[in-house]
């Protein structure tokens, strides 16, 4: 059979993420298959771009560099012809990393002395501003991302975010010369890589302005970025936007929720849920022992199993900040992380084994985990519910050799409106192959 060769080989450092960029692309035009985790073999799927989603937003820089050039070395081996890292469009980073030390990786190994990076997803409302990350009309800082539980994000200022992640000299192409279009940003491209200048943020305030980056970059061996940028790469390929690319198999099975993001956009989520009598159930993480981790997990599951013939439920975690920190002063922030992580996963699972097909998980860390615990390894991607948040479709497997088919939307903390717990699954019925 001949295979056309792979245009676009993207490494994604969460998995709501990875399904934020591949919905981009699809919207674009392309043909995409998100995996979870590097696959074992060699891409049978003819298609246009690969994600491959990793878990490596909050793991070790040395992991994350280790995870990322794995990636990289697979798509390449595939025939990728431009490698696109994907972060967070909040840039989740310590001032360890893990974007820069990760950057620079990639650099090394397609070998480039220069890449630009930017957050800016203008559907979503980030803009990039002289280098300043905005989240609607708040800088980064005073987003309700400086109070991240695992991420803090307390500088606005990206080029000073980043240089104290990398080795590198980090520079800036800022909103005027983007405004200028294509040959413009081009032009102060060659002029940074003069001065010595290996990564460039760049400013973007609209579509337009990632429509003109986009333009520039290609031929551009790696691109770092949120999923904003990827609009502006399916059309130096030249592919368009069309429709049946994001036709996914008819939905049954019961609908569930389960959401351990602490993100503000999440916090609404979960009041407006509960606020409609929906049934919702908070896990306590204070009576999250390990001794005491199936218990409650149990007790969830039976909660769970005489409500989910009625229609969408939701398990969450998701707690204020002041509520977060008492519990990170009581079990270590990452000890916390990783524990919630595991018992709402093993939720998830058992919600499954109880007949739910359509899951909504909420939050970057809490749907990797989940989707590991299911066993899924490779997502279909279909309609958009909301910017960054498409359904997408895998299949997890079952006792005695069988598959589940599982509707998954994979929802980043701050990503969906208010009553996006229920539109989406009203979006999925609507939504007729
Ligand atoms: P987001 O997409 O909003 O960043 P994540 O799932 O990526 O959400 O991150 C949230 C982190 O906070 C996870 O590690 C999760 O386990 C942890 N967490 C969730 N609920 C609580 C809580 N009540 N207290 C402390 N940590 C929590």
């Amino acid at each position: 059979m001949h295979h056309h060769p792979l245009r676009l080989g993207c490494i994604a450092d969460d998995f709501t993420g990875a399904t934020d960029l591949a919905n981009n692309l699809v919207r674009c035009g392309m043909r995409v298959l998100q995996t979870i985790g590097v696959p074992m073999q060699a891409l049978k799927s003819e298609v246009d771009a690969v994600v491959v989603a990793l878990k490596s937003r909050t793991c070790s820089r040395d992991e994350a560099v280790q995870q990322s050039l794995q990636a990289c070395a697979w798509l390449r081996a595939q025939g990728a012809q431009q490698i696109y890292f994907k972060y967070c469009s909040t840039f989740d980073s310590t001032p360890q990393g893990n974007i820069g030390p990760v950057i620079e990786s990639l650099m090394d190994a397609v070998g480039t002395d220069f890449t630009v990076t930017t957050p800016a997803f203008p559907a979503n409302q980030r803009t990039v501003f002289q280098g300043h990350l905005f989240v609607g009309d708040a800088l980064l800082s005073e987003s309700g991302m400086q109070l991240h539980p695992l991420t803090p994000m307390t500088d606005s200022n990206l080029v000073r975010v980043l240089q104290a992640q990398c080795d590198r000299p980090v520079g800036l192409i800022d909103f005027a010369t983007v405004a200028q279009g294509a040959p413009a940003i081009r032009q102060r491209i060659a002029q940074l890589r003069q001065q010595g200048v290996a990564v460039a943020v760049v400013d973007a305030l609209s579509d337009a302005d990632l429509m003109q980056l986009g333009a520039a970059l290609k031929d551009m061996p790696l691109v770092s970025a949120a999923s904003g940028v990827a609009i502006g790469l399916p059309q130096n390929f030249g592919l368009a936007p069309s429709d049946p690319v994001s036709v996914l198999p008819r939905a049954s099975g019961y609908q569930a929720i389960v959401s351990g993001s602490c993100s503000r956009a999440t916090l609404r989520q979960v009041q407006r849920f509960i606020a409609s009598g929906l049934p919702a159930r908070a896990l306590d993480p204070l009576r999250l022992t390990n001794a005491a981790q199936q218990d409650v997990v149990d007790e969830i599951l039976t909660w769970a199993q005489a409500l989910l013939p009625q229609g969408p439920l939701l398990v969450y975690s998701s707690a204020p900040a002041d509520a977060v920190s008492a519990t990170q002063n009581a079990l270590g922030a990452r000890a916390a992380g990783a524990l919630i992580e595991s018992t709402l996963a093993a939720i998830a699972r058992g919600l499954v084994a109880l007949g739910a097909r359509q899951l909504v998980l909420a939050g970057g860390e809490t749907s990797a985990a989940c989707v590991q615990a299911l066993g899924v390894t490779r997502l279909q991607i279909g309609a958009q519910i909301d910017p960054g948040v498409p359904w997408c479709y895998g299949r997890a497997p079952a006792p005695e050799g069988a598959t589940h088919g599982l509707h998954l939307a994979l929802k980043s903390g701050n990503f969906g409106r208010d009553d996006f717990f229920t539109q989406a699954f009203q979006a999925l019925q609507g939504a007729r192959p």
